[in-house]
Order: C-alpha cells, then structure tokens, then sequence
C-alpha cells in the first residue's frame, strides 16, 4: 500500500512538472524496488497505483492504462524473478562485482520491458506521431535511470533502516565528501544556462570523483543515497532550465545517459570496495583469531614448561646436569642437594669434581663415559659435604641443551646397603678371634698385591710365621690360655706392621704377613722384628702366671724384574717356598727366621689369581 502510495507520489509530481510529457519516471525505481523486496506481496499495490496514476493523472485511456501497467508490473517482476534465481537474498546483489553487473542488466531487462509496453500504447494511443523506436528509446532510458540512481538506495534504506546513516553520525571525512558531491553537483545544474561552457559540460563526469570516494570510504546506504541525491538535484536543476545541459538539445536524455554511467560505475566500485573490505575484515578476523591461539599455546607450553620444571625440581630423585666440555653442574635438583647436603644455588656452577673424594674416581668416571657415552646403575663413592661417603649407583645420559652438550645424571642412594655390605665383607674377611684376615682373604688380597708388584716392579716379602709348641701351651694352660696367645700375638703383629702390609691367619697358630715395597735387608729386619715382638710377649694368666711364646718365621722375597724368566708365580707357590723355609727354621731350633733364596719372576707377566 505504501510503495502503491510513493508510486502515485512520485506520478504526481512528474504530472506537475511535465503536464505533457515526462521525460524522466521516478515511479520506476519504486515498482523495482516493490518487486525485489515484496515480490508478489507488493505488486498489487505497484499495480493499482501505475493504473491510476496513468488513467487519472496521466489521463491515458483506461485501456492503455492497464496495458501500461502490465508492462510496469511484468518488467520489474520477471527481473526480480531471474535474479532470485541467481543471488536468494536480493540486497546482495548489490554487494559484489557479479551481483551489481546482473542487476543492471536485470535493470535493463525490466526498462525494455515496460518500455515496450508503453512505447506501443505511446504510439497507438497518445502520440501517433511518434515513432516506436523514439517512444522505446526515452521511455526505457528514463525507467533505467531511475531504476539504477534510485531503487539501490531504496532497498538499502528498507534493509537497514533500523541503522542510523553514516551521514548523520558526523563523519568529517563523510560530510567533506557528501558536501564536495553536493557542491559540484549544484554548481553544474544550478549555474545559468547561458554560463554553461562547453568546458563545464565535458566536466560533468567529476561528479564522479567524490561519488568514487564515498562509494570507497563509505557503507553503500550513504553512497546509494547521494547518488539519489545526485539525481534529484541534476533533475531539478535541468527542469528549472538551469545548469550546463540546459542549452543542449534533448537535455533529459543526455543527462540520463550520463546518470546512467555514473550510477553502474558507482555502484561497481561500491560493491567491490564492500568485497575488499570484507576480505580485510575476514583477514584481520582470522588473524586476530590466529594470534589468540598463539597466545593460548605459547601459555600453554610456559604452562607445561613450568610443570616439567616444578616435577624436576621436586621428583624425590637426585638429578643433576652438566657441561660434560667444562665438568660443571649447571642443574641440580632440590632431592641432590638434600642428597649431597649442599646449598643448591651453590651447586649450579661448581665443579663436577667437587662431589668426590679422590680425583681418580672423577677421572675415571669421565673416562668410562668417554668411552661408553653412558651410564647405567654404575657404582661410585661420593663426598657429603660433611665428609662423610655417600654410595650412589649412578645413570647418565648425554644430550644436547641449546646446542651445548650436556650429561643428565640420576642417582640412586646405596649408602646403607653399601655399608651393610662392607661390614658384611669385613666380618667374612676377618677371623674373629685374632681379628686379622681369614686365609681366604689374605690370599685374595695377598694375590691383588703380588699382581701391582709385577705391573709396577715393586718388590715384596712373605713371610709364614708359625707358633712354637703351641700344643705344649694349649696342653699346659688349657684351650682358652692357647686362644689368649693367638689374640696378643695377633695384635701385637697388627700393631707393629705399616698400613698396606698384609697379615692373616693361614691355619691354626700359623700367620702369614706380606712385607710391601720391601728389599732383602728391610725384609729380614721385619722378619727379626716380629720374632723378637713375640718373643718379648709375657701373656699373663687369671692365675699370674706368665705365658711368653716364640715362634718361628719363614720368609721369601719376591722380586718382580723385566729380566727374570719365572713366569705366573702364584702366592701358593710363594707360601710353599716361605713354608720350607719355616720347615729348616723349626729343624735348626725353633725361634728364628730363615729365608729362601729370592724368588724373581718377569714383571711384565700376568700371574693366575688364584685363591
Ligand atoms: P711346632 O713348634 O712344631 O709348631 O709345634 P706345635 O705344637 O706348635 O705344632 P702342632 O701342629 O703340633 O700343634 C698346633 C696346635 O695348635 C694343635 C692345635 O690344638 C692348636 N690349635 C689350633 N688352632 C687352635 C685354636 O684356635 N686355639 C687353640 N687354643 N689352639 C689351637
Ligand atoms: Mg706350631
Ligand atoms: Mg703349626
């Protein structure tokens, strides 16, 4: 009903300023307009107002009118039609390059169609003068111009109404441009005819210029709108005959082409600005959306980063990592400073070697990692920082941190099972009652001593010392007097021999001693030492009496040299030898020491360990 209404309105006013002929139809862009945004709905309206307006106001035939009006309705409708099938929701059409380019073809199609209808009824009824091809060529030039300069704005203004225009937000770049249009525009069609230069009228076509602008910086509804703008004033200024078309001959229809061009440019430089900055936005949107994600994985991984850290720096294992090229520490965990009884921001940046007695066992550990790369359940004795010795099975691995070489190390605590079994190792070791090495043990020992005197050309003495009628003495005091002797004549050995020699207890009342870094005369002095040690023994009893034992010794020197021949002498071998020796000792009246002749054997010559 309201189209139906702006239809006659606009009827009206053409009637009033063309009585009798209308070079221009407003009322087309409303029959376009209706039939894209109402289709069926809104035609009825459309058709009503068309038959009135050109029946009374108009005053053609009733006849003619109606057919005119079939011409109106089908043109705009069969448009509309085709375009549906194209683009669904027609206010696209006007927001790409393809959609501006069919609907001024759509445009042309629905003009040509009312055109033919009214060009026929212009010929046959009002003006039989005229000739079709006339009528056709103003009737769709004026329907086209109105359809293309006003119905975009029509559709915009209906779609979005509810939106304030741009325009009446007070852009300054907005009102800049929409006055600079509106400027130009006046000056061009409100100048008196009779300035109108030739100059001026080629410069027509910068009405362009600001439209291109608005149709570039601006929503559509603003650019549509000026256009129609554009087109009312330029209208009004030709019909009031002012303006640099004025003087030309058919005025209307050189405007109207000129609209025409301007409006199709328009509205494609509209819509594919529209395109550009949709593109833009979607871009920028996508961008935006990929720099959050980045935001929330880079969180994410300082997130995970800092758990792992929070794990390593708490996992109830003792970690540390170093330069294996520097042998500094560089991480340790808070379980390896509690472990090694450090500060942990002391750790970070000491020396490897630090955290070990001896510098061998540091030396060694690197070596067995150069060799091997890493480490799995490897025993090693390290330094508390108290002093005291921490056991650890130690596992390494290397890796790479910042392109730097690194050895990730973890520890395991054995401290306490490794004492267990040193003091375990030392009760099977030790024969309880003298306290000195089991026979087992001496020889063990006694042949890991014999096997560095060969590979290092030290020489050694074994000595086999053997009690003197001890029976006598077990037989005289009894079994505990007997055990009395052995003790004190144990610990009078142990007391007087230098840390590193060897004694043990081979047999009953019989000991063996290995004398290191000995010569012949250190060795027989030893030997005379020990002799006289025990002879000088008063072993007092519960009664008072006094026990004083001798005993008889048997030694040998073992002299590893590079120019000896005896290869592989086992301590057996060397016992038998001392052993004859105490034999002749004991033959040639107990009490004394006698030696073999020296036993020399090739250094370099790996002798069998025996037990
Ligand atoms: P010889 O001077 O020729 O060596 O005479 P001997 O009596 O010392 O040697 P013999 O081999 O005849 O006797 C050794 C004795 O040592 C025999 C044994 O009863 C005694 N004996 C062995 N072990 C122990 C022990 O653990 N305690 C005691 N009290 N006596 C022991
Ligand atoms: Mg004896
Ligand atoms: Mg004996």
């Amino acid at each position: 009903m309201l189209v139906g209404l702006l239809y006659l309105l606009f009827v009206a006013l053409i009637a009033l300023a063309f009585p009798e002929f209308s070079p221009i139809w407003p009322s087309a862009a409303v029959a376009m307009f209706a039939a894209l945004m109402g289709g069926w709905r809104w035609l009825p309206g459309i058709a009503i107002a068309s038959w009135v307006g050109n029946d009374l106001v108009m005053a053609w035939s009733t006849m003619w009118s109606l057919w005119i009006t079939l011409g109106n309705i089908l043109g705009p409708l069969m448009s509309t039609l085709v375009l549906r099938r194209f683009i669904p929701e027609v206010s696209f059409a006007l927001e790409t390059g393809r959609g501006v380019a069919l609907f001024g073809l759509l445009a042309v199609l629905s003009s040509a169609i009312s055109a033919g209808f009214g060009a026929l009824a212009t010929t046959l009824d009002i003006r039989p003068d005229t000739s079709f091809n006339d009528a056709f060529f103003s009737w769709i030039i004026s329907d086209l111009t109105a359809v293309l300069m006003l119905t975009p704005a029509f559709v915009l203004w209906w779609k979005d109404s509810r939106e304030p225009c741009q325009l009446l937000r007070g852009d300054p770049e907005m009102w800049l441009a929409a006055s600079t249009l509106i400027f130009m525009t006046s000056i061009l069609f409100f100048i008196p005819s009779t300035d109108a230069t030739s100059l001026l009228r080629t410069g027509t076509f910068l009405i362009l210029l600001p439209l291109v602008w608005v149709a570039l910086r601006f929503p559509q509804r603003s650019t549509f709108t000026l256009m129609s703008v554009v087109f009312v004033l330029s209208m009004l200024g030709t019909w009031m005959g002012k303006g640099v078309l004025t003087e030309l001959a058919h005025p209307y229809t050189r405007l109207q082409i000129i609209l025409i061009s301007m409006s199709l440019i328009t509205l494609l430089v509209s819509a594919m600005s529209l395109e550009r900055r949709r593109v833009l936005n979607v871009l920028s949107l996508s961008y935006a959306t990929l720099e959050e994600h980045v935001k929330e994985r880079t969180q994410q991984l300082s997130d995970n980063l800092n758990y792992l850290e929070m794990l390593l720096d708490n996992v109830p294992v003792p970690m540390v990592i170093t330069r294996p090229d520097q042998s500094v520490v560089i991480y340790a965990n808070l379980a390896a400073a509690d472990y090694g009884g450090y500060p942990l921001d002391r750790m970070i940046g000491s020396s490897s070697m630090t955290y070990f007695h001896r510098l061998e066992d540091f030396q060694a550990l690197e070596q067995k990692l150069q060799t091997e790369g890493s480490l799995n359940s490897h025993e090693v004795a390290l330094r508390h920082r108290d002093g005291h010795t921490l056991w650890a099975r130690l596992s390494a691995v290397p890796s790479r941190y910042n392109d730097i070489p690194i050895m990730m190390f973890a520890f395991q605590d054995i401290s306490q099972a490794k004492q267990r079994e040193l003091d375990l190792e030392q009760l099977v070791n030790t024969d309880t009652l003298t306290q000195v090495a089991t026979r087992r043990h001496f020889m063990q020992r006694g042949n890991e001593v014999l096997l560095t005197a060969q590979r290092s050309e030290h020489k050694l003495a074994l000595l086999i010392l053997d009690l003197d009628h001890f029976k006598a003495i077990n037989d005289t005091y009894g079994h505990p007097a007997g055990d009395l002797v052995l003790r004190s004549v144990a610990e009078a050995f142990r007391a007087s021999l230098r840390p590193g020699d060897l004694c043990g207890r081979l047999g009953g009342e019989e000991f063996g001693v290995i004398l290191i870094n000995t010569d012949s005369e250190a060795a027989q002095s030893s030997a005379e030492r020990l002799r006289q040690l025990v002879n000088d023994l008063c072993i007092e009893l519960d009664g008072g009496e006094c026990i004083q034992p001798s005993v008889s010794i048997g030694g040998v020197l073992l002299l590893p040299s590079r120019m000896a021949l005896l290869a592989n002498p086992s301590l057996d071998e060397a016992i038998a030898i001392a052993d004859q020796a105490l034999y002749r000792a004991k033959n040639t009246g107990r009490n004394r020491v006698v030696f073999a002749p020296p036993l020399a054997f090739h250094s370099n010559s790996t002798p069998s360990k025996q037990d």
